[in-house]
């Protein structure tokens, strides 16, 4: 095979390694100081919610036991339909947290 072979086959198969990275990538995570985040009191860690803020939240509530939570119970993060095209932390919570069923 020629250098130029080479060169070309190496390049077709590098474009598609990076399309596929690009096409298979985890969305962004959301962040908290977003406006929309800080606006529902978003944490990335539950046991740092704003406890005189809100007075319900407790430490076992967390996106991965929320309803609203798109991942496994498991997933270190997932989507949430507050935060379209974002993932929040398995861990994290916001005062929209709603227990799941
Ligand atoms: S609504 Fe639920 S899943 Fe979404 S950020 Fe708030 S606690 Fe997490």
């Amino acid at each position: 095979m020629t250098n130029r072979r080479v060169f070309i086959l190496q390049s077709v198969i590098g474009t598609s390694v990076l399309a596929s990275g690009v096409v298979m990538a985890a969305a962004p995570m959301v962040d908290p100081k977003d406006a929309a985040a800080a606006g529902l009191g978003y944490v990335e860690d539950t046991a740092k919610a704003d406890a005189k803020k809100y007075p319900k939240h407790t430490k076992e509530q967390m996106c991965t036991n929320c309803s609203l939570f798109q991942g496994k119970a498991t997933d270190a993060a997932g989507g949430c339909p507050l935060f379209a095209g974002k993932q929040v932390a398995g861990k994290g919570w916001c005062s929209a947290y709603a227990k799941k069923a």
